[in-house]
């Protein structure tokens, strides 16, 4: 029957029985005692069907609802569907919360949901076998007083996710691990773990042949170089058409040499094994030698200008900032035309000590600027090459500053020139 159906016979009911005590009241005279009589008895039953209600929905166990008639059967049942339809909605949810659990379980990446303070809410079985979580100790506790790696405490608090971070995993040094953050919601974070090490292990294996090939190539340049020399000092004695060969075997031999040495000291930086032994570095001092070495280098062509604005210290390694410093120099003078200007400086500026070499040479396209820092990357590689560096030189800055938390940051307009430059923290 339908809801209007079950309304409209309980009006007429109502309508019946107070017409039926209306007839009753004419004929006897107690017209308002038989009224109120009906009233009473109705309200009566209907605080009878208010009372099972309230019994059927918070004390029985029942699923089905008590049987009644007229309105309240239609009550009775509508309020049954809803709690059908309740019930299979969350049958529903919870097979999709178990699957969730059961698939993130399955996950071979350790996956943590850190709250607000970055303390862990949930975390799944991976995160537990790679970081030796204890889902009844370490709910609720924050994860950077669970993992003390400053690598990784740094990146949690510091709230630039880009890029991962990997650490040793602090239940097993042999095990590598990256460390990626998504915020996600408001002040939510998802923290996933990935078990690096086969990749890591490839990489030091790569490493370790480049530094090995690099230093085989050493000896036999060595020796072919001593013969080149000894050939180069004896030209005279040689015939003409030998002087240019021995001129070219000397040049290429020097930019072997400049490759396989850049090489090592890439792979050296790379290994990050050598800690990078801090003093405090004077580099006002660093960039006046370097820019008397850029004058030489250049000859004469460049107007080449020391901009000395502070004498500030900072901590780092001197051979390492000399390298990097000569690296930039050195390539403003290269990709610098005749007649340019070159400006070199060190000051002070509100985001810290600043060094930077400004050039008005050809300039970069802006779409090769993410890019300069790649080994063997170059702009033009007919014209960089003739211009004689190895391809390495901004790699090796890069990994450098890295060391000094610094990064190189990079102007650049075609044309116009570039100006390549990074801050530092001076000494406190
Ligand atoms: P290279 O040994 O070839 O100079 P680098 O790693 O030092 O290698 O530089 C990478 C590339 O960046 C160069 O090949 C060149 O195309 C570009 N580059 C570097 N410095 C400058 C500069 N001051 N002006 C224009 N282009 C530059």
């Amino acid at each position: 029957m339908s809801s209007f159906r079950y309304w409209g016979v309980e009006i007429w009911f109502v309508s019946v029985v107070t017409a039926i005590g209306l007839l009753i009241g004419l004929f006897t005279g107690y017209t308002g005692e038989i009224l109120f009589c009906i009233v009473t008895a109705y309200l009566a039953w209907h605080i009878r069907q208010i009372y099972r209600l309230k019994y059927w929905l918070t004390e029985s166990r029942d699923l089905y609802p008590p049987e009644s008639e007229g309105i309240w059967s239609d009550i009775f049942h509508s309020i049954y569907l809803l709690q059908r339809r309740n019930r299979k909605s969350k049958k529903r949810l919870a097979k999709i919360l178990n699957e969730f659990r059961a698939s993130t379980a399955a996950l071979p990446d350790g996956a943590i949901v850190l709250g607000e303070m970055g303390e862990i809410n949930w975390f799944n079985r991976s995160a537990e076998a790679l970081l030796g979580l204890n889902s009844k100790k370490d709910v609720g506790q924050r994860i950077i007083n669970l993992i003390r790696n400053p690598k990784f405490v740094h990146y949690v608090e510091q709230g630039n996710y880009q890029l991962p971070v990997e650490i040793p995993s602090p239940i097993d040094d042999d095990i590598k691990l990256a460390f990626r953050i998504t915020a996600y919601n408001k002040n939510q974070r998802l923290l996933i773990v990935r078990n690096v090490t086969r990749l890591y292990q490839l990489e030091k294996i790569r490493q370790d042949f480049v530094a090995n090939v690099s230093h085989e190539l050493r000896t036999p340049l060595t020796v072919v170089n001593g013969y080149v020399e000894i050939l180069a000092d004896s030209k005279e004695q040689l015939p003409d058409f030998f002087h240019r060969p021995v001129d070219q075997m000397g040049q290429q031999i020097l930019r072997m040499r400049s490759l396989v040495d850049d090489l090592l000291t890439l792979s050296k930086l790379e290994s990050g094994d050598e800690p990078v032994r801090e003093v405090n570095v004077k580099p006002h001092i660093l960039l006046k030698r370097i820019v008397e070495e850029a004058k030489v280098l250049s000859e004469g062509r460049h107007t080449i200008i020391f901009n000395e604005d502070s004498t500030e210290s900072i901590r780092g390694n001197e051979k390492e900032l000399h390298s990097a410093f000569s690296n930039l120099v050195f390539n403003a003078v290269r990709y610098t035309p005749s007649k340019g200007t070159i400006k070199v400086g060190w000051e002070q500026t509100a985001k810290g000590m600043k060094m930077y070499v400004e050039d008005n040479g050809h300039g970069i396209e802006q779409m090769h600027i993410p890019r300069l820092t790649e080994r063997f990357y170059r702009v033009d590689d007919g014209r960089d090459r003739a211009i004689g560096g190895t391809g390495l030189g901004l790699a090796i800055v890069k990994h450098i500053l890295e060391r000094h938390g610094s990064q190189l940051e990079i102007d650049s307009e075609v044309g116009k020139g570039s100006t390549f430059y990074c801050y530092f923290s001076s000494v406190k």
